[in-house]
């Protein structure tokens, strides 16, 4: 079964399950995007981007001390963390914002958690000279007071949204009734693979040039394919776009990395795949943390940008399928790699990237060493220290 057998369904996940007033701006945006995506100016443009404003490509390390350590098989970090504004997300809406560029659009709205998403589109619409609007809730703003000052510092006006849990998934629904508001002049810059169609596909193009450039690297560096490739999943775009180009390699095991929180048996998790069930929420089908009677249960996760209660539809396909695997990962086992990393290599991982590391850390060494496992770091951890700190019991002000 292909799996674009439908546009914008996966298997039996996707879709576009949106209010009508909503249609004609999905419509409009996946014409554009049809009409752009393999335009050799448009490519041009976005690559020039990459490389000279965001520091693409980004360096595949041979971690030989984390290696020699754990004594088992090879690991190689993908090092997104030194990208422009600290993470892959700058991926996406530098392609998202070129896009809405030459769609005329001239305003971004974006929705932002801990507001890494909301950073990336700041920085965006200041560099292509664009009004920017950042939907985010209430009590994020409170716990991420300096990602609000940036987003100000790069010109952006932040709404606190007060709805609901007054969190990311109000700050989302917010975001789609503004664009339903106002579609003439502007794009709804979404910051995962998740949502209606044709926003998976979209984010999933542009962050694949994480797995364009691993394949090329190991290639180059080992002259063969890993035998794992493996990274956190939030909404999944750093973890899709790590895996995509080696979908059709059935010899590479893919293994997303979900935020398990305090643990999979109680109710203060975010591992959509572990506890979640099948629903329809923003826009699309796929899997998601519920409640009883199928409302969209509150997660927790000590990792801000994990903590989303759905995953995106592809991935919800792709485990299906059984070709990706999924793992949960606890606060503690993060933190703990959060700490390993830093101390073996140098190399301090955002804490969504942190449980990634966690898991290659179970799985490597009972692995021969002729084996090679890539580990996705989306992010640098700089902004968690804080947090990590009172983790430990140590207060620390930022
Ligand atoms: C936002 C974020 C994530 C989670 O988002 P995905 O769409 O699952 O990639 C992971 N790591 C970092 C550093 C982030 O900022």
């Amino acid at each position: 079964m292909s799996k674009n057998s439908t546009p914008g369904r996966f298997g039996a996940h996707g879709g576009q399950y949106i209010p009508e007033t909503l249609m004609n701006a999905v419509i409009e945006l996946e014409k554009a995007y049809v009409r752009f995506k393999d335009d050799p100016g448009f490519n041009e443009e976005l690559t020039a981007l990459f490389n000279e404003y965001a520091g693409r490509p980004s360096r595949l390390y041979y971690a030989g001390k984390m290696t020699k350590d754990l004594g088992g098989a090879k690991i190689y970090l993908k090092r997104e963390d030194l990208n422009h504004t600290g993470s892959h997300k700058i991926n996406n809406v530098l392609g998202q914002a070129l896009l809405a560029k030459k769609m005329g659009k001239t305003r971004l709205i974006a929705e932002t958690g801990a507001g890494q998403h909301g950073v990336a589109t700041a920085t965006a619409a200041a560099l292509l000279d664009m009004e920017c609007v950042v939907f985010m809730g209430e009590e994020d703003t409170k716990r991420q007071a300096l990602n609000v000052y940036r987003m100000r510092l790069l010109g952006a006006t932040v709404i606190p949204v007060t709805t609901g849990t007054a969190t990311l998934k109000d700050a989302v629904s917010e975001a789609f009734r503004e664009w339903t508001r106002r579609i003439d002049d502007t794009h709804y810059c979404l910051g995962s693979v998740m949502g209606p169609h044709p926003f998976p596909t979209i984010v999933r193009d542009f962050q694949a040039v994480i797995s364009r450039e691993i394949k090329q690297q190991i290639l180059e560096k080992e002259g063969r394919l890993p035998d794992a490739v493996m990274a956190c999943v939030g909404g999944g775009s750093n973890s899709i776009g790590s895996f995509y180009h080696f979908i059709e390699d059935e010899s590479v095991r893919l293994i997303g990395c979900e935020a398990a929180g305090r643990g999979t048996d109680t109710f203060e998790t975010a591992a959509t795949i572990a506890t979640g069930r099948l629903g329809i929420f923003h826009g699309m089908k796929s899997y998601f943390c519920q409640d009883e009677y199928g409302q969209i249960a509150p997660v927790y996760s000590i990792s801000a940008g994990l903590d989303y209660p759905g995953i995106g539809p592809e991935h919800a396909y792709l485990h299906d399928t059984g070709r990706a695997e999924y793992v949960p990962v606890t606060d503690e086992e993060a933190v703990c790699a959060f700490e390993y990393l830093s101390r073996t290599e140098g190399i301090i991982p955002a804490i969504e990237s942190a449980h990634a590391v966690a898991h290659a850390m179970k799985i490597a060494p009972s692995m021969d060493p002729d084996k090679i496992i890539v580990i996705t770091i989306s992010g640098r951890g700089d902004k968690d220290c804080a947090a990590i700190a009172r983790y430990r019991g140590e207060d620390i002000s930022e």
